[in-house]
């Protein structure tokens, strides 16, 4: 087939079209955000369309199509994200997490650290949750969007006020920093929130940071404004699945 390419893909969404076709957006490690068809796929339930699932992690065969939109002609499962899709709450913070990528990074550039991270987020969502599932699963949605935000290149100073070096007090979106009472003023930020904001962008993700309600509601925040004023985007999920960010 002429100019059929292989690409490892994770399916970022899915809707139907027409009788039977499926418009599938994906993203690739080498290609980037790729929107495909695949035709006949809710015909072929058990087949094709069956792997086509939100947050599956796919091998796939792409036949560049004369639209926009490549024909999917083939897809092997290296990660089908069932327990993710089949727990609500997983559900949710998976989604949360796949809005930010679709919305932080429009482009369709191929970005091997952006496709990394999502498989990374996934993986850790789908794993053991501990005894407070919806603690981990915020804290892993926040750092994940955390770390997309350096990844975008807004990664927010939060160490100390940037003026003078005293305690933080405030973030503000559009300078990226934080302040202290007296130097600045933007979004409240306790110092506790800081250091667990400044150790969601260093850590791994998964690797049990601890975060109380409230440092997860002021880091959201956080999220939310850097995001609305450097790249004009909302994040409408996000802390919707069990801290409801006000
Ligand atoms: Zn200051």
């Amino acid at each position: 087939m002429a100019g059929a390419y292989a690409t490892e893909a994770i399916v970022l969404r899915s809707f139907r079209t027409g009788e039977a076709d499926r418009v599938v957006h994906l993203l690739s490690p080498t290609h980037g955000r790729v929107n495909v068809i695949a035709k006949g796929a809710r015909r072929t339930k058990a087949r094709l369309g069956a792997r086509l699932e939100p947050l599956t992690r796919i091998d796939a065969i792409l036949q560049p199509g004369r639209s926009e939109l490549a024909v999917i002609t083939g897809a092997d499962v290296l990660w089908s994200g069932d327990d993710v899709r089949r727990d609500p709450l997983r559900a949710l913070a998976a989604t949360a997490g796949v809005e930010a990528v679709v919305r932080l990074f429009p482009e369709p550039e191929p970005d091997e650290r952006l496709y990394r991270g999502l498989q990374r987020f996934l993986e850790v969502l789908a794993g053991s949750l501990g005894d407070d599932p919806r603690s981990m699963l915020d804290i892993t949605t926040i750092g994940f969007v955390l770390k997309l935000l350096a990844l975008a290149g807004w990664r927010p100073e939060l160490g100390a006020c940037v003026r003078c070096g005293l305690e933080v007090a405030v973030y503000d979106a559009q300078a990226g920093c934080a302040f202290c009472g007296g130097c600045g003023s933007g979004t409240p930020l306790s110092p506790a929130a800081a250091v667990v904001a400044g150790r969601m962008l260093t850590e791994p993700l998964g690797g049990g940071i601890a975060a109380s309600l409230q440092d997860r509601r002021e880091i959201t925040r956080i999220c939310r404004a850097t995001a609305e004023a450097h790249g004009n985007v909302r994040l409408a999920l996000l802390g919707q699945g069990s801290t409801a960010a006000g």
